[in-house]
């Protein structure tokens, strides 16, 4: 056997072994709520964290416990936990480092959904976000202030296909002193692998990609177990003591593995955001065909986005592969293998226009989803993006007459023939 398995392999058997009950090759669905302790020491030890093993399924399962060790893995990290969605994962992944008055320093590129919790949502916790072109290095460097707890981006970034420049980004987080958290969900770490660009965390929608076919919600939150968190007095969640656990300060005693059992011991206990084991089920029957799925998403993205460009009814293309791509250069250094499958083109014609196309498409599905074996289509100014004022929209690159696509892995010429005909009638 080779000392490092290649992420073919890992793919399939990170996180699993036979059953050690019934030898079950597949990992089996522990469908239960609770664990029997053998003894009340056994049961102590664990409450005390002394000893790890399952308590109660609010916390850890041994199916999501083996999700969360292949995502891990896979990813390049030392720890990490599966939370219920992938919107849940990135409050999991803020939660140990936030306190009220604490802001996180956010790409204005991201998904919708995200503008929206950071914009409004955490506002309840008392957390806020501030919003920052990550091109503009000096102004990225200007929002971080002395309440910063963290910087947020996307790798490869929705809805535009936007390729950050991780390497970058992580270098000013670091020398402000604070974790970069990176949403790899349209990447997958099959594409990009964030922790080795310089990432502290990455967080996943597993509702996409990793899943593949639609089926179930869920999110991961990884930590890489190098980020320092007694190189300031900034996160006390993880270096002060935790009275719930009679004083322990989590990175003293737990080292590298600090952010991930603060996540599952405090995190999932008491805000239960936590993964079903039937879900994991199909998100690790996905994740196992993660590389095959990946290299003909691109594949077919590589076919379509050229096409597209070539169009005259097509006003521009936004996919990082394209040689025309302002990020044609960087998607090279940080994906090369592909700079993903969803990006987003203009129709000449304006809002109308993206309306009609939506309307007239036969293989896409018009959904508010992405990542999908299916091909699939949304026009982000009248669904995802549409609580945004204009300014955000055109920020996050989801003007009028832009459409996103989210390509799949069916027969790319069936897929040309149904995008010609709905532009046909688009721009009739
Ligand atoms: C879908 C998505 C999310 C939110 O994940 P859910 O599983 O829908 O909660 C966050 N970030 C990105 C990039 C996504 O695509």
């Amino acid at each position: 056997m080779t000392k490092t398995l290649g992420f073919d392999t890992l793919q399939v058997h990170a996180g699993a072994k036979p059953d050690p009950a019934t030898g079950a090759r597949q990992v089996p669905i522990y469908q239960t709520t609770a664990y029997v302790f053998r003894d009340a020491d056994h049961a102590a030890a664990l409450f005390n964290l002394q000893e790890v093993g399952y308590i109660y399924s609010r916390l850890t399962n041994p199916t999501v416990s083996a999700l969360a060790e292949r995502i891990t893995t896979l990813e390049g990290g030392a720890g990490g936990f599966c939370c219920s969605s992938g919107h849940a994962a990135q409050i999991m992944a803020l939660f140990p480092l936030m306190a009220p008055g604490r802001n996180v320093v956010a790409s204005t590129k991201l998904y919708g959904g995200t503008v929206q919790q950071f914009s409004n949502t955490i506002r309840k916790f008392g957390w806020s976000a501030k919003f920052v072109d990550f091109e503009d290095h000096a102004a990225l460097k200007a929002a971080i202030d002395d309440d910063t707890r963290a910087v947020f981006c996307e790798s490869i970034a929705n809805p535009g296909g936007y390729i950050t420049d991780l390497p970058a980004i992580a270098a000013i987080a670091d020398a402000a002193g604070l974790p970069l958290i990176v949403d790899n969900t349209s990447a997958t770490p099959y594409l990009c692998r964030p922790i080795e660009h310089g990432a502290t965390i990455v967080v996943h929608s597993t509702t996409k990609y990793l899943t593949g076919n639609g089926t179930v919600t869920g999110g991961c939150v990884v930590d890489s177990g190098k980020f320092n968190w007694s190189q300031s007095d900034k996160f006390p969640s993880l270096t002060a003591p935790e009275p719930a656990y009679h004083g322990l300060k989590f990175h003293e005693a737990l080292g590298g593995m600090a952010y991930t059992f603060h996540g599952i011991a405090v995190g999932l206990r008491d805000l239960g955001m936590t993964m079903n084991p039937q879900g994991a089920h199909y998100t690790l029957m996905g994740i196992e065909t993660l590389s095959l799925r990946m290299e003909r998403h691109v594949q077919n993205a590589t076919r379509i986005a050229n096409w597209l460009e070539a169009d005259p009814r097509v006003e521009y293309v936004t996919w990082a592969g394209l040689k025309s791509s302002p990020y044609h250069d960087r998607a090279a250094r940080i994906v090369p293998k592909g700079a993903g499958a969803i990006f987003t083109f203009a129709i000449k014609g304006g809002y109308e226009a993206g309306v009609k196309f939506v309307n007239s498409v036969e293989l896409f599905s018009h959904v508010a989803n992405l990542g999908d074996t299916r091909s699939l289509v949304i026009h982000s100014a009248s669904t995802t993006h549409r609580q945004l004022t204009p300014e955000q929209r055109a920020a996050a690159g989801a003007g009028d007459n832009v459409v996103r696509l989210s390509i799949g892995i069916e027969d790319v010429n069936d897929l040309i023939a149904d995008l010609d005909q709905a532009l046909a009638k688009a721009t009739a």
